[in-house]
């Protein structure tokens, strides 16, 4: 079972679709806030290939209140998931507050 060492369970937020940085795309955004490299989707056990970065809330009590981009493949990253996610706690999360993330990079 995913425990809180080892995952994060997060949620995908819906009408994000406005929102827009300085980066190319969000995923973009996740890259240069990052750092890291992998180009799958963080969603366990999918292994397609992250096509965007998907703004999501974590759900299961850790840093609430805030809004983080994760790569994500196009079928989770889709407003009809409603479903929690279990993601690998090795993906970073970045903040989707452009004030505290690309706008100082
Ligand atoms: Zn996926
Ligand atoms: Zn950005």
């Amino acid at each position: 079972m995913p425990n809180h060492n080892t995952h994060y369970i997060v949620k995908n937020i819906n009408s994000t679709s406005g929102r827009s940085c300085n980066c190319k795309s969000w995923l973009d955004h996740w890259y240069r806030g990052t750092g890291q490299s992998r180009t799958t989707c963080c969603v366990i056990p999918c292994s397609k290939k992250a096509e965007v970065g998907a703004h999501v809330l974590l759900t299961d009590g850790r840093r609430t209140g805030q809004w983080w981009i994760v790569p994500m493949c196009k079928e989770h990253n889709h407003h009809t998931n409603k479903t929690d996610m279990v993601i690998d706690s090795r993906t970073d999360l970045i903040s989707a507050n452009i004030s505290q993330t690309c706008e100082v990079w």
